[in-house]
This record gives structure tokens, sequence and C-alpha cells, in this order.
């Protein structure tokens, strides 16, 4: 698989969860690739579409356009989502949200760069599948 690596990971990615969208397997393939849950509805699979929290009119109607700003969180479709990938994928909704919240969304990002990217080739590592898929698909 052949990738661009990333110099920074741009904020549009982060996800109103506090999901990195760099680190999907349906950002990071090159078929039918989904460009990020602030993308457009027509690159994003239908479950993505249909995800409540991304349509939830809390979301909308906040600024940062992330839970985080929210006084309902962590609502009961976040804790499933973040119990969800806890388990499967090792990583935390809810942690990414507060750092967010606590450092800023510059100082996550940087963050995430240094967790997350592929000593050999400087790629960024697919959290579904938890390798890089630069070099080792
Ligand atoms: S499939 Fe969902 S989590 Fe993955 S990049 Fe698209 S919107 Fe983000
Ligand atoms: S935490 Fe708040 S803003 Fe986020 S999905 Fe739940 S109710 Fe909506
Ligand atoms: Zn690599």
């Amino acid at each position: 698989m052949v990738r661009t690596v990333p110099v920074a990971i741009d904020p549009h990615l982060i996800a109103p969860c506090g999901m990195n969208c760099a680190l999907c397997l349906a950002y990071q393939r090159p078929k039918n690739r989904c460009l990020g849950c602030r993308g457009d509805d027509k690159d994003r699979p239908l479950s993505c579409q249909r995800c409540i929290i991304k349509n939830c009119e809390t979301i909308k109607n906040a600024p940062s356009h992330l839970c985080h700003e929210c006084e309902k969180m962590p609502c009961r479709r976040l804790k499933q989502l973040d119990a969800r990938y806890r388990a499967k994928y090792g990583m935390s909704m809810l942690e990414n949200l507060k750092e967010i919240k606590e450092q800023g969304m510059d100082a996550f990002l940087a963050h995430q760069m240094e967790k997350y990217t592929c000593p050999k080739c400087k790629g960024l590592i697919c959290i579904h599948r938890s390798r890089c898929l630069s070099c080792d698909p």
C-alpha cells in the first residue's frame, strides 16, 4: 500500500466523538476511501453516515463540534462506543476528548503523531489493525 507520510494530522480528521479518522482503516485504505467523519456523506460508509453521535443536535450547535462541550457527556451512545474501542482497539474516545479539552487540539494532535507514527516509514499506524499498513499490509 502506498501512502503519503503526514507531517501533521488535520484537525478536521478528529470526529465529534474523539475518534481520530486518520487512524481508521476506511481512511487509510487506497480504494473506497472514507475521507473522515467531517467529509462528504457520499464518501462515508452508511454506518458512519447514520452515526447517532455525528447527527446529534448538541454537536451540530457546539462551536467546536466535539462532544467535550456537551453537558451530557458521556451520553449512553458515546459510552458504548468508547467501551467497544477500548476493548477491541485499545483506544479511548473519552480519553481523546479529555486531552483535547485539557491541553488543546494542537497538543493532542502532536501527541497522536508521537503515539501512532510508524518508526520505520513515518506513516500512521492503523488503529483497527494495530499495525502500519504500509510496512505490513
Ligand atoms: S469510517 Fe468513520 S471513523 Fe473511519 S474515517 Fe470514516 S468517518 Fe472516520
Ligand atoms: S456526548 Fe452530548 S454531544 Fe456527544 S453525542 Fe452524546 S449527547 Fe450528543
Ligand atoms: Zn510503516
